[in-house]
């Protein structure tokens, strides 16, 4: 199968929109944002045996590609409306091609994205997507607007990809639902979007939450006091040991919740705003003057966490 086969394939399943001029199938796509709107661009790259284990599903890796996109825009509290897709595949595989653009589609159409263009090539596994949003004028969630005196929030539970991952690591046998959150995370574009004029900053949880929320201090210029034993933990997760799960929830990494921060007379505004988006949240700690990110056990004492965060090149 040519090049041009596998983009007609790709094409024939995309879903279109009304703000799509025009969209796969010429040197470029044409949009057309609101005028009250600002634009928001985020892009992340998969790269096979690094962003996931070689024997991931096609329609996992589909799936997962967009996944990480969408958690970036809901981030920022902005809509997802248009993406593209740019694949470099070891081989013209029609089989494989389906499966991952079955994944990718179906999370697509979830949240209303249209796939207007990409690229394909020949090489190693490589999935690079880069995802468009909007928002109102000015109203994107940041990462620099953390006040000392925040609530510190993070949305869903922790750990239960890093379980995961471990898990198939070491051949352990494992449970469906840590297994889905690892190749199918749900990105909290729901949430994201309610907590717009709310949230002072928001990141999502990708590398590991106190390494994500040592973000938010450096642009916000704040400092964090995390209360380790309030990180939530799905009931799969609770039944590995403490010694064993906290870290994973602290700083495991591709648990794709939203860290964000508001002002704590907002605390029934915001439990109402994720109720609309059904989805649990939990406040773990607050913005203090200073820098960095202090983790605290139950009995006040600072925890040292076995490993910050995944850093590529470390
Ligand atoms: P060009 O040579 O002008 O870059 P291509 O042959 O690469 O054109 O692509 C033709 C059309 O197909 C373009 O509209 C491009 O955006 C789209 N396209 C190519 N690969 C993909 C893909 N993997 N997913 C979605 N659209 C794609
Ligand atoms: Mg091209």
């Amino acid at each position: 199968m040519s090049e041009f086969e596998l983009i007609d394939r790709i094409r024939a399943r995309a879903i279109t929109r009304d703000d799509i001029v025009l969209g796969i199938g010429d040197d470029a796509a044409i949009l057309r944002p609101p005028p009250s709107k600002q634009l928001v661009v985020t892009a992340d790259t998969l790269n096979a045996g690094v962003h996931f284990p070689e024997a991931t599903k096609p329609g996992d890796i589909g799936w997962k590609s967009l996944a990480v996109n969408l958690s970036d825009l809901a981030a920022m509290g902005a809509q997802p409306a248009w993406c593209t897709l740019s694949l470099s595949l070891p081989e013209s595989d029609p089989e494989w091609l389906d499966g991952f653009i079955d994944g990718f589609l179906d999370l697509a159409a979830r949240h209303d994205i249209a796939l207007v263009g990409g690229d394909t090539t020949r090489g190693p596994l490589s999935i690079a997507v880069t995802a468009m949003g909007l928002v109102d004028n000015g109203s994107a969630v940041r990462r620099d607007g953390a006040k000392v005196g925040d609530d510190i929030w993070v949305t869903g539970t922790l750990g239960d990809a890093a379980a995961a991952l471990q898990s198939l690591f070491a051949g352990a046998a494992l449970d469906r639902a840590l297994r889905m959150r690892l190749d199918r995370p749900a990105p909290r574009v729901a949430a994201g979007l309610r907590l717009v004029g709310l949230a002072n900053s928001c990141i999502d949880v990708s590398d590991g939450l106190l390494a994500d929320l040592g973000h938010i201090c450096e642009r916000s210029k704040v400092g964090a006091e995390v209360e380790i034993s309030k990180l939530p933990a799905s009931p799969s997760l609770q039944r590995f040991a403490p010694a064993m799960r906290i870290p994973w929830q602290a700083g495991g990494g591709d648990d794709y919740e939203l860290c964000f921060t508001a002002a704590p007379r907002l605390r029934d505004e915001i439990r109402q705003a994720l109720d609309f988006a059904e989805t649990p949240g939990t406040r773990i700690g607050r913005i203090v003057a200073g820098t960095g990110v202090k983790a605290l056990d139950a009995e006040g004492n600072e925890w040292q966490p076995p490993q910050a965060g995944y850093v590529h090149f470390a």
